[in-house]
């Protein structure tokens, strides 16, 4: 896809943009609502309605139906959510439209459509709930909807697990291996009844007597910003610096999470490191914008990159400027918004409202 914003924006000063955003949000009033994700660039959250984790946005979107038009800045699949859970007169718009996620489209529907028949023809799909990862595509959403399924956020993760295991044996969870398998272990599933489905391999890779006796089948996705973190990061630094603390994102891998002295949701980090008291030096497992964002709002505490590589950047998320803002919310007639077929929007609604009432 193409996409690119003229010169006016691109050319335009940091304090021209936010000026043109602050003047749309003065004319158009509570028409107007601009949701940010944590991970979205310092200067774009600042200006936003509301910053917060997919979760937070996506209750944002619902709730707030007095909003014509609704500015998303974030990645597709949040844009999506906001979209099937806003009424059907108001209008979603992501910023940037080539704003994906990698890890979502590592779940494709035909290869999710192949793991459940395999499910079906050895006679387990019926005693099987899907369980949708928020990172993912509205049409595997809609799935999970027919299917008795629901969509969790890495906040709701565990009540999620627990909605399943309370109606069923076996929860297939897609596109995150790492928030699948951090979720199982802390729902005490052992590892002998969790088999990982990699949809690059022949029925999964997985032999179907393991299939069968399985209670957590995973995807073999993941989130390549938060499997930067290695074990060995927290062992390094806790060598040097025995008091300072690590908090880390569940989409990190088993065995970081498992040294880590806290692990949440975004909000969750957001949380944990306001409560630390000042002095305190606190190594994060996550994005870097969230991580930069919080060390600007917290000059007295050291925070700063698990890795010390300064690498945990989502290029995606990283790809909503200022400028695509100003040229969305000043185009708002003909900027393209995002659209979800009906019937998938029924479908993956349910989803989504199953989830918003584990919360
Ligand atoms: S941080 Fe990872 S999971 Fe989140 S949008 Fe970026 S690639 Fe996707």
């Amino acid at each position: 896809m193409y996409f690119e914003v003229s010169d006016k924006y691109r050319q335009a000063t940091d304090e021209q943009l936010r000026e043109i955003v602050y003047q749309a949000k003065k004319k158009m009033g509570d028409r107007l609502l601009i949701l940010a994700h944590h991970y979205q660039r310092l200067e774009v959250a600042d200006v936003a309605d509301f910053v917060g984790d997919s979760y937070d946005l996506s209750l944002k979107a619902s709730q707030h139906k007095e909003a014509e038009y609704i500015v998303f800045c974030g990645v597709h699949f949040m844009a999506e959510s906001a979209e099937i859970l806003s009424a059907d007169l108001q209008k979603v718009y992501l910023p940037n439209p080539l704003a994906g996620c990698p890890m979502a489209d590592m779940a494709d529907l035909d290869d999710v459509m192949m793991a459940w028949k395999t499910l079906q023809d050895i006679g387990v799909a019926d005693n099987t709930i899907p369980l949708s990862y928020m990172n993912s595509a509205a049409a595997l959403k809609a799935f999970c909807g027919r299917q008795r399924g629901l969509i969790c956020t890495s906040s709701n993760a565990q009540a999620a697990f627990k909605y399943v295991y309370d109606k069923v044996d076996k929860l297939f969870f897609f596109p995150d291996e790492h928030l699948g398998y951090n979720t199982g272990r802390w729902f005490g599933i052992p590892d002998n009844e969790i088999v990982v489905w990699d949809f690059r391999q022949e029925e999964g890779g997985i032999d179907l007597e393991s299939l069968k006796k399985a209670r957590l089948i995973l995807w073999k996705g993941h989130c390549h910003v938060h499997t930067n973190f290695k074990a060995s990061q927290i062992a390094d630094l806790k060598a040097k610096h025995p008091d300072a603390k690590v908090v880390v994102h569940p989409e990190c891998e088993w065995e970081v999470v498992k040294n880590a002295d806290a692990v949440g949701s975004t909000k969750f980090i957001v949380n944990y490191i306001e409560e630390q008291p000042a002095g305190t030096m606190i190594a994060v497992g996550t994005e870097i914008n969230l991580i930069n964002r919080m060390a600007h709002q917290f000059p007295d505490k050291k925070i700063f990159e698990l890795s010390g590589m300064k690498c945990p950047v989502c290029a995606n998320m990283y790809r909503t400027t200022m400028a695509d803002l100003a040229n969305t919310v000043e185009s708002l007639g003909s900027f393209d918004r995002i659209v979800v077929p009906s019937a998938i929007k029924a479908e993956a609604g349910l989803a989504l409202k199953r989830m918003l009432e584990v919360h």
